[in-house]
């Protein structure tokens, strides 16, 4: 990408100047290879998943196959959802982590790995940490393939949200949003606070997407919670996403019964099909159902 302002959301592609960071160089974090294809909520438009992108940004015009992404799981989230599925990293004595200085940590990208994905718990309280591992990845290796990924709920202050999405748009990464409700008291109930920080990050975000088609910068997603999240709010979400940018990938994901919702059923096999037929009709081109093994 060149050095001169974009005009999106005031991002300067090329400005690493724009990155301004605190003093955190550590963080409680758990990592490890996944062979590609892994079961990324992306993987289906990826360029580790389908080689969209290649050969700029795969190494392949295929699956990755014999590439690794490295997964950074943070141990740390800034909500609280009651279907939480990392949840282990909020009881005591369940935690895999360690302290990992930014050093150490970059120092885990080998010749195998083509992609780094920031997840968790979530990104978003470690921004400063993340970015600055990830902007000394890519300094350290500028002459190969090695995309920066974000997979995340999206509420983090929109300072934070450039850089992050500068280095995913540069290496061709992608930034995966959880769009978990479309109603700001569902979200509330299930996840401790509202959505309006995600939806406006989300909307900026939209705006970039025309900087780079394809692979695809923005990709959302939606977990399909019985009797919270089914066709009304999927259908909002949706209309919202299509109202950005047709084009955006929007990956519904099943339900299983885990931390505090424990009791809830999955996800049943009408309701899927329901939300996958409204997400259409609302004007989505690109639209999946992820996590089908949960459907019986
Ligand atoms: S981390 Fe990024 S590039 Fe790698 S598989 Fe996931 S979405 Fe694809
Ligand atoms: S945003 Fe993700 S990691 Fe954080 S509490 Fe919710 S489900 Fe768990």
């Amino acid at each position: 990408m060149g050095e001169k302002d974009s005009g999106y959301c005031g991002i300067r592609t090329g400005d690493k100047n724009s990155l301004r960071l605190d003093g955190r160089s550590r963080a409680r974090v758990s990592c490890y290879y996944d062979p590609l294809p892994t079961n990324c909520v992306a993987d289906w438009v990826c360029p580790g998943g389908t080689g969209a992108g290649y050969p700029v940004y795969a190494n392949d015009c295929g699956t990755e196959v014999g590439f690794y992404n490295l997964a950074v799981f943070f141990e740390g989230c800034n909500f609280n959802c009651l279907y939480c599925q990392n949840w282990s990293f909020k009881r005591s004595g369940l935690s895999k982590g360690t302290w990992r200085s930014v050093d150490s940590l970059v120092d885990e990208v080998n010749d195998e790995t083509s992609c780094v994905c920031f997840f968790g718990g979530d990104p978003t309280p470690q921004l400063p940490y993340a970015l600055r591992v990830s902007e000394e990845m890519r300094r350290r290796h500028p002459d190969r393939i090695l995309r920066i990924c974000w997979e995340t709920n999206l509420s983090m202050n929109p300072a934070w949200l450039k850089p992050m999405a500068r280095l995913s748009l540069e290496s061709g990464g992608c930034v995966k949003a959880d769009l978990k409700a479309w109603d700001p008291h569902i979200h509330e109930a299930l996840c401790g606070c509202d959505n309006r920080q995600v939806l406006e990050n989300f909307a900026c975000l939209a705006e970039w997407v025309p900087l780079r088609p394809e692979p695809p910068l923005l990709v959302a997603s939606t977990l399909l919670v019985p009797g919270y999240v089914g066709e009304e709010e999927v259908y909002k979400i949706a209309s919202f996403i299509a109202s950005l940018n047709p084009d955006i990938p929007y990956a519904l994901l099943a339900f299983t019964p885990q931390f505090c919702l424990e009791d809830f059923p999955t996800t049943s096999r009408d309701q899927a099909a329901a939300c996958l037929k409204v997400a259409k009709e609302a004007g989505l081109r690109r639209v999946r159902l992820g996590n089908r093994h949960f459907i019986h």
